[in-house]
C-alpha cells in the first residue's frame, strides 16, 4: 500500500488519500505492539481524511484519543455522534471542506450504529441513526460552495447503497465495514482471490458487486465504491468536472482498482523500503 501510494502522489501530488475507518483492530499489531505503531503506519501513508469505524471504539476514548493524536494532519470525520461533551468531540467533526485545484472538495463522514463495544469503552458517546444526522449536516453544508460532495462511510455496503438515494445531494459514496468486495467486472474477479486457500469459503471470496456500483437518485447515479479488507486492493477515483460557465459541479467519475500483491496475488508490487524500516523498528516478537 505504501509503494502504492507514493506512486500515485509523484503522479498528482494533491491526491486525497481517504480511509473508511477500523484502523487498527485484528492483526498482530494492535495486540502486540499498541496503537503507537498502527499510528506510525498511518503517518507514513498519511491519508487526508478518514472516518472513524466502530473498532476505533474497541480500547475505550483515552485510547482513540491518544492514536488520533499521534497523526498529524488529517481530518477525522463523523456527523452522527452525539458526545454528551466529551473532549473527544475536539478531534472528530462532521465534515471538511477540502480545495485541490480550485475545486472544492466536500468531505462528509458517517459512522455505523453496529458491531459497538459497550458502555466502559464508549463512554458517554452516542452513535445517532446515520441517514437523518447525514441528512442534516448536508443541509449545513449547503453554503459551502460545494463541486462535489463525498460520503466517507463506515456504514458498510448495503446501508452505503441506502444512503446513496437517501441523501439528497451526495456526489460520491467510499466505504468500508463490511469488508465487501467489488470489482469492474464482478463475474471475473481477480485470481488473487479464487486462488487463495486461506481464504476460500470465507465470505471475501465472492464479489458483492461492480467497482463502483451506480445508484439512481432523482436523475443521477451515484457511485458507491469499497475495497474489500486487508488492504488486497486499493481504488482510484478520478474525478471531472463540468466547466465553470456551466457551475463546475463534478460530471463524472473515472475508476480504477489496483491489486496490490501479497503471497498470492497475480499482481505484484514491490515492497516500499521506508514502510520495511518502520515495520522492523515496532515488531518486537
Ligand atoms: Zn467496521
Amino acid at each position: 500500500m505504501a509503494t502504492f501510494v507514493k506512486q500515485q502522489r509523484l503522479l498528482d501530488p494533491q491526491l486525497l488519500l481517504l480511509n473508511a475507518g477500523d484502523d487498527f483492530i485484528g492483526t498482530e499489531w494492535d495486540r502486540k505492539a499498541g496503537l503507537d505503531a498502527p499510528a506510525a503506519f498511518m503517518n507514513l501513508l498519511a491519508p487526508d481524511a478518514m472516518t472513524v469505524g466502530n473498532h476505533e471504539w474497541d480500547k475505550g476514548l483515552s485510547a482513540l484519543k491518544q492514536y488520533l493524536d499521534a497523526q498529524d494532519n488529517k481530518d477525522v470525520l463523523a456527523a452522527n455522534i452525539d458526545f454528551h461533551g466529551h473532549e473527544i468531540r475536539h478531534k472528530i467533526k462532521p465534515y471538511v471542506v477540502k480545495q485541490v485545484k480550485g475545486k472544492k472538495v466536500c468531505i462528509l463522514g458517517l459512522t455505523t450504529m453496529y458491531g459497538l463495544p459497550g458502555s466502559r469503552q464508549m463512554g458517554p458517546l452516542k452513535i445517532q441513526e446515520p441517514y437523518s444526522a447525514g441528512r442534516q449536516a448536508l443541509k449545513s453544508m449547503e453554503g459551502q460552495g460545494c463541486h462535489a460532495t463525498v460520503l466517507l462511510s463506515h456504514l458498510g455496503y448495503t446501508s452505503d447503497l441506502v444512503a446513496a438515494s437517501a441523501l439528497p445531494g451526495l456526489d460520491l459514496i467510499i466505504g468500508g465495514h463490511s469488508h465487501s468486495f467489488l470489482w469492474p467486472d464482478p463475474d471475473s474477479p481477480p485470481a488473487f482471490y479464487i486462488s487463495n486457500e486461506a481464504e476460500s469459503g470465507s465470505e471475501h471470496d465472492s464479489t458483492w458487486g461492480p467497482y463502483p456500483t451506480y445508484v439512481h437518485n432523482k436523475g443521477r447515479d451515484v457511485p458507491v465504491v469499497q475495497a474489500s479488507w486487508g488492504s488486497r486492493y486499493m481504488g482510484k477515483l478520478v474525478l471531472n468536472f463540468k466547466p465553470e460557465a456551466e457551475g463546475g459541479k463534478l460530471a463524472g467519475i473515472k475508476s480504477e482498482v489496483f491489486l496490490l500483491g501479497g503471497p498470492k496475488s497475480e499482481a505484484h508490487v514491490p515492497e516500499d523500503e521506508e514502510a520495511l524500516q518502520e515495520i522492523q523498528k515496532w515488531r518486537k516478537w
